[in-house]
């Protein structure tokens, strides 16, 4: 498999190139040179299933020994054994649990994966890299317990002081290994964000440090993500019976990987972009027109972007593969705050897409209705694809399955508010509140930032 850039103007990589460069040189996201066609059958094994699904798009790069070593390795750390557990709630609607990872997200899922494949893929080249990551919240833990003790990374994660959760915090702040290095830094998740991107555009900094990233944009993770949509359609009916998704939608990564499955063969029906507050994606789908609003706060954190980078690769399928006008498109966009698609392709679009929206209160409803009637916790970003996925449903003989996005002791706040209960971590977790914290705090200044992670690279 080779891979393309989004914009088109890049050079065509393999798997393990695309693995480490992150963002093409053009600005755009790697893609698959063609999507490739699994089987028509499978067993509902996630080993198995991860396995075969995967081997085209990491071929030749990885050898296939190996690769099925690293996979077996990575998902025997979840707790669940059937890794990803399919709940039926009735009324054809059924749950997917990815949370069953180490951080209590289904970032776990992907990232322990691509935490394991940068590990070898360093070692084999013998090259030392500086991953930087801004978060609000679940990546910056998920990053961390994915890339924890390994030799050849040093890890530097920038969360915005006090502002996030107490157990988002501790999940990054209490991992006891030396190339972990967690950043509080005096500003907003904004802020954060700035500063990393401040590195990677200074030049000498990025090549000294030889800086890297493992966030949503890696194609890896979109990669590692497609497999939980064939196995549940394994599970539910086999991979030519029609089956559908809502998924509760931030960066585009999750439910692009709905697609990606699709395009492998998978008998998809629907897919349903859940959003909060900050809803641009369901906007666009309703009407064609993407356009940027002010990001709100809300229950679910996760979901709080507006900008969806993820969203440049369906863009990229929708416009025939033709990078220069993805490229031109998205330019106008950040000049203009606006885009539109044509109205055909908005149809089109619409026979496989739709978007719904809820606010908080909607929210906190779903989840106290649903404690109450089936006993099922959800946390409420798992509440809104439930919601979408309710409300999208088209034929109901077509199974619909939300994804559980995280564990509900993950947001106990709002859980505990909706339901009057608080839901416990799981053993592994058990004692987090108690455990010692290591972090560094840092004024919101770019330069003072390089130069205490230059003093502890050195
Ligand atoms: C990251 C995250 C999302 C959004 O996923 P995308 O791939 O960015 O669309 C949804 N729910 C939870 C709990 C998350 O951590």
């Amino acid at each position: 498999m080779r891979y393309v850039s989004t914009r088109g103007a890049a050079q065509v990589l393999e798997f393990n190139d695309v693995l480490l460069e992150g963002l093409a040189s053009d600005g755009g996201l790697y893609v698959p040179e063609v999507w490739p066609k699994f089987s028509g059958s499978g067993t509902g094994d996630y080993l198995e299933t991860a396995i075969e699904v995967m081997t085209p798009f990491i071929s030749p790069s990885i050898p296939q020994n190996i690769f099925e070593e690293i996979v077996a390795d990575t998902y025997s750390t979840f707790r669940h054994e059937e890794i990803v557990p399919l709940v039926d709630m009735g009324q054809g609607m059924y749950l997917l649990e990815l949370f069953h990872g180490p951080t209590l997200a289904f970032k776990d899922v992907a990232l322990q994966l691509v935490g394991k494949l940068f590990e070898y893929e360093l070692g084999r080249r013998d090259k030392k890299v500086t991953i930087v990551g801004a978060t609000s919240g679940d990546t910056g833990s998920a990053a961390i317990e994915a890339c924890r003790d390994q030799e050849n990374v040093e890890m530097f994660i920038l969360h915005p002081a006090g502002r996030v959760s107490e157990i988002q915090r501790r999940q990054m702040t209490t991992v006891e290994s030396a190339n972990i290095h967690n950043i509080a830094i005096e500003g907003t998740f904004d802020d954060c964000q700035d500063l990393v991107k401040g590195m990677f555009a200074d030049i000498d900094f990025r090549q000294k440090m030889q800086l890297s990233a493992i966030n949503s944009i890696n194609w890896a993770r979109v990669m590692a993500q497609i497999v939980y949509f064939v196995v549940a359609a394994e599970r539910l009916g086999g991979r030519r019976s029609p089956v559908s998704f809502s998924v509760p939608t931030g960066n585009f990564g999750n439910v692009f990987s709905g697609y990606a499955a699709r395009r492998g063969g998978l008998n998809v029906d629907q897919l349903v972009v859940g959003s909060n507050t900050n809803d641009i994606l369901t906007r666009f789908f309703e009407s064609g027109t993407m356009r940027i609003d002010e990001v709100v706060p809300t229950t679910s954190p996760s979901m709080d972007i507006q900008v969806s980078s993820n969203f440049e690769r369906l863009l990229f399928e929708l416009l025939d593969r033709e990078g220069a006008k993805v490229d031109e498109m998205l330019k106008r966009f950040r000049k203009e705050k606006e885009i539109s698609i044509s109205p055909n392709l908005h149809q089109e679009l619409g026979k496989e897409w739709s978007g719904a929206r809820f606010v908080d209160d909607q929210v906190k409803r779903c989840i106290s209705e649903e404690a109450e009637n089936s006993g099922i916790l959800l946390d409420p970003h798992s509440a809104i694809g439930v919601l979408a996925g309710r409300e999208c449903h088209r034929n109901k003989n077509i199974p619909m399955v939300a994804l559980a996005t995280a564990h509900p002791a993950k947001f106990p706040d709002a859980v505990e508010d909706a339901t009057g209960v608080h839901p416990k971590l799981p053993s592994h977790l058990k004692d987090l509140m108690k455990r010692p914290e290591w972090f560094n705090k840092q004024p919101n200044d770019l330069e003072t930032v390089q130069n205490y992670i230059k003093e502890i690279v050195a």
